[in-house]
C-alpha cells in the first residue's frame, strides 16, 4: 500500500531510513511501556537522534534535514506503526520544535532544539487544564513578571512526557494584559521547583510515556525562556496557531501507520485462516472489509500529501487551517474504523494479546480526541470553508441555474 507515484527517490531512501529505525525497537520496550512498566523511552529518542530521523523540517543549521511536509508524512506513516505513544513522543519533536524553530531566539534554538533534534532531550507540551483542553483560550495558567523572571502558577493535564521529559512548552497569560488572546504567552520551562508532576494517569492505551498533570506553584521561568525572549511575550495566539499544523498532521500522518499495520495482519491471517472449507477472504463479508480499509487508508494518504503539499507551499493560513483538520480528521476516523475491520476480520484471537490488534485499538481510540478533537476539527472546517466560499464570486459555471424552475422567484423562499 502505497503512492510510489507521488514520492521522490530521496522519499524512498527517507521510507527505507524510517523502516530500518522501526524494526530497531525492542519489542520488549512496546510491551514494557504498554504495561506501564516505562515511564519514558529516552533509548527510543537518542537511536531516532543518531540517525538523524528527528525534526526533518527545521534548518540544517539546527541538525534538521531541512525537507518538506510531504517527506515528514512519510516518515511519520512508518513510526505510526509503533503505536501512539511512541508515535507522540517522535511528533513532539517535530511540534515543540516548529514553535522554537518559527519564534524562538538564536540562542533557544541553539540550547533546545539542537539537542530536541538529536535525541539528547526530551519534550512535551502543556495545552490542556483540568478545566478544559477545546476551549484553550480559557486557560487559566498565570505569568507574574518580576524584573526578568516569570512566576507561573496553574496546572496541565493530560502531558505526555510529564514524568520524564527535560523541557515542555506550556502556555500563560501574562498578568495585566486584560485580553486574553494578547496576554497568552509560551514559555520554555525546564524541571525545577515549583514544577511538580502530581497524578500519572491510567490510560487505555498509549500507555509508557508518563502521562501526567504538571502543576505550577511560583514555577521560576527566566524571560530568557519566554518563547521569543522578550519580543515572544503577548505572542502565544501566534505560537498556538503555527504549532497545530504539525499538532494536526503528525496525528494525522501516524494514523496511516497504524490502520496500516492492523489490516496488514488482518489481510494476512484472511489469506491463511479457513471456515466452512475455505479461506475466509473468500467471504466478501470479510474482503470487502479489507477493499473498504486500504481503500480509506489510501484516500487519507493522498489528502494528507495535499494538506503538506499546501503548506509546503504557503498557501494561505485560512486555507492551510482546513486542509489540515480535514486530514487530522479523516485520518484518524479512517484508521479508527481500518483497526475495527482489522479485529473483526480476526475474530476472537483479535481480542486477545496473540495478536497486537488489540493493543493498536486501544491505542487508535484516542486520536479522534486528542491534537484537538474532530469535533473541534469540524468547526475549524466549515468556518474556513464558509469564509473563503462567501467572499470569493464563483468562478466556474453556476449549476444553479441548471434547472426548469430556477427563474421563478416566488418559488425560493429563504424567509428574508
Ligand atoms: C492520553 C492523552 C494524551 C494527551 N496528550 C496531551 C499532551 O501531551 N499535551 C496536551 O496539552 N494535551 C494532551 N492531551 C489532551 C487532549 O488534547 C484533550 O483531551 C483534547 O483536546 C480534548 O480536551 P478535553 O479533554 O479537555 O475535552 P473538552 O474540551 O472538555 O471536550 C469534551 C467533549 O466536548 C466536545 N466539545 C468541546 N467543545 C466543543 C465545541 N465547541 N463544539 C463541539 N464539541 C465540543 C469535545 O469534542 C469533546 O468531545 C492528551 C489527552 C490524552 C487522553
Amino acid at each position: 500500500m502505497s503512492t510510489n507515484a507521488m514520492i521522490t527517490d530521496e522519499d524512498k531512501i527517507l521510507r527505507k531510513k524510517m523502516q530500518d529505525f522501526v524494526s530497531w525497537v525492542p519489542k520488549q520496550l512496546l510491551l514494557d511501556m504498554d504495561e506501564d512498566k516505562v515511564i519514558y523511552p529516552k533509548e527510543f529518542l537518542r537511536e531516532a537522534g543518531k540517525r538523524k530521523l528527528l525534526g526533518l523540517r527545521f534548518s540544517p543549521k539546527w541538525g534538521g534535514a531541512g525537507l518538506p511536509w510531504t517527506s515528514e508524512l512519510i516518515a511519520l506513516e512508518e513510526v505510526g506503526v509503533l503505536g501512539t505513544s511512541l508515535g507522540c513522543i517522535y511528533s513532539l519533536v517535530s511540534i515543540v520544535g516548529e514553535a522554537i524553530s518559527v519564534f524562538g531566539t538564536e540562542e533557544q534554538k541553539e540550547r533546545f532544539l539542537k539537542p530536541m533534534i538529536k535525541g539528547e532531550i526530551g519534550v512535551a507540551e502543556g495545552l490542556t487544564e483540568p478545566r478544559g483542553g477545546s476551549d484553550f483560550f480559557a486557560g487559566t495558567t498565570k505569568a507574574r513578571r518580576e524584573g526578568d523572571v516569570f512566576y507561573i502558577t496553574g496546572q496541565k493535564r493530560f502531558v505526555v512526557g510529564a514524568e520524564g521529559a527535560d523541557l515542555i512548552l506550556i502556555y500563560g497569560k501574562v498578568e495585566g494584559i486584560d485580553d486574553p488572546k494578547k496576554a497568552m504567552t509560551a514559555f520554555l520551562v525546564e524541571r525545577g521547583p515549583g514544577v511538580k508532576v502530581e497524578h500519572l494517569y491510567g490510560l487505555m492505551g498509549t500507555r509508557g510515556g508518563g502521562t501526567g498533570r504538571l502543576v505550577f506553584r511560583d514555577a521560576v521561568v527566566p524571560l530568557k525562556n519566554v518563547l521569543g525572549g522578550e519580543a515572544g511575550i503577548g505572542n502565544g495566539t501566534n505560537v498556538f496557531n503555527q504549532m497545530m499544523i504539525p499538532e494536526r498532521m503528525t496525528s494525522a500522518g501516524a494514523a496511516i501507520g497504524m490502520g496500516r499495520a492492523a489490516i496488514e495482519i488482518a489481510a494476512r491471517y484472511a489469506d491463511k485462516r479457513k471456515a466452512f472449507g475455505q479461506k475466509i477472504r473468500r467471504f466478501e463479508a470479510v474482503s470487502f472489509k479489507v477493499a473498504d480499509s486500504v481503500t480509506l487508508l489510501d484516500a487519507a494518504r493522498a489528502l494528507n500529501f495535499s494538506a503538506g503539499a499546501s503548506v509546503d507551499a504557503n498557501e494561505s493560513p485560512d486555507k492551510i487551517r482546513r486542509l489540515v483538520s480535514e486530514s487530522k480528521k479523516f485520518s484518524t476516523e479512517a484508521a479508527w474504523t481500518v483497526v475495527n475491520h482489522a479485529m473483526q476480520i480476526l475474530g476472537g484471537i483479535g481480542y486477545t494479546n496473540i495478536f497486537p490488534v488489540e493493543r493498536i485499538l486501544r491505542d487508535v481510540r484516542l486520536i479522534t480526541i486528542w491534537t484537538g478533537s474532530n469535533e473541534i476539527m469540524n468547526l475549524v472546517i466549515q468556518h474556513e470553508f464558509y469564509k473563503e466560499f462567501l467572499s470569493e464570486p464563483p468562478e466556474s459555471r453556476n449549476i444553479e441555474d441548471d434547472a426548469i424552475g430556477a427563474s421563478l422567484p416566488d418559488e425560493k423562499i429563504y424567509n428574508e
